[in-house]
């Protein structure tokens, strides 16, 4: 199995919808996983059947006995989160804004805290007609989604363990999520976009990809927007030897059909879909050699 994640310094380049016609193009057997957490959208445009949910449990919170608490206010004053308030005569966690340090434990002394576990999301494990998809639903202001994407990555490849790609959709930007995904995997193919920030962003998620050492390919989107800040994206990439196998245009069937919630790839022709078909090809001897490599 080669694991091949689909990254990108900042949202909006059009990861997801790469990832999804680049599921259902490439040939042989596929297990997806969609480790943008925060903004889980693939099943949006696979239409996945879903067969099992399971409840993610995150880090401990803490939980005051209201019948054991004297009400001395210790916890309040030591809570560095502003996480613990009196409420009818006793004090009362709020479980958002607790980043489960303890310290409340530790100072009480009435022994009235106690960590226990909260579920703070949960993992689904589910059919798309490309293979199964493993995609997570984190609770609205829960934290830990780079926990979550090493439980939706474990999930996929424990059942899937036989296929031939693993596919992530990973998440945007360089924090936690991102290197919990791309942490073991072989290959990254990084979406940019011809701007500024583009640019500026390609360069910080490159620089935190090579510390895990996978293969480093790129794909520029909407190429054609701005051609003078496209090519200085290629002139980069030259330099630092990281190869471009995918250019595609700006094209408005892509938003016609993630407004019918398919890839592009299923709307017949069209400029995109042409550039992707070649996206396609060279990503497939990228993977051949890396295999031939092994
Ligand atoms: S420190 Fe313990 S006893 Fe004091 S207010 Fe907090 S929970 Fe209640
Ligand atoms: S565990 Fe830490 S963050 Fe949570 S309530 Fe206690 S002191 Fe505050």
């Amino acid at each position: 199995m080669i694991r091949l994640a689909v990254i990108s310094g900042k949202g909006g380049t059009g990861k997801t919808m790469i990832t999804a016609a680049l599921a259902q193009l490439l040939p042989g057997s596929i297990v997806l996983a969609d480790c943008d957490v925060d903004a889980a959208n693939l099943e949006l445009l696979l239409n996945p059947k879903q067969i099992r949910p399971e409840p993610f449990m995150g880090m401990k919170s803490a939980v005051i006995d209201p019948a054991i608490c004297t009400g001395c206010g210790e916890c309040e004053m030591h809570c560095r989160f502003d996480a613990v308030h009196p409420e009818g005569g006793a004090y009362r966690v709020n479980p958002i804004r607790c980043e489960g340090c303890a310290v409340c434990v530790q100072v009480c002394p009435a022994a009235a805290v106690t960590m226990q576990p909260r579920q703070t999301g949960e993992v689904m494990y589910s059919q798309t007609e490309r293979g199964h998809l493993v995609h997570a639903r984190l609770v609205p202001g829960a934290g830990n989604s780079g926990l979550l994407v090493h439980a939706v990555k474990k999930m996929a490849m424990e059942q899937d363990k036989d296929c031939n790609l693993f596919l992530i959709d990973g998440p945007p930007g360089t924090g936690c999520p991102l290197i919990s995904t791309i942490s073991g995997v072989d290959m990254v193919l990084i979406v940019t976009e011809p701007s500024v920030s583009g640019l500026h962003d390609l360069k910080r998620v490159v620089a935190v990809c090579r510390q895990f050492r996978p293969r480093i390919l790129v794909v520029i989107n909407r190429f054609d927007l701005e051609p003078s800040l496209t090519e200085t994206i290629e002139m980069w990439c030259c330099e630092e030897k990281i190869p471009i196998i995918g250019k595609i245009p700006f094209d408005p069937a892509v938003i016609e059909s993630v407004r019918k919630g398919v890839p592009v790839t299923s709307a017949g022709t069209s400029p995109a879909t042409q550039a992707i078909q070649i996206l396609k090809t060279n990503l497939e001897q990228e993977l051949m050699h890396y295999n031939n490599k092994r």
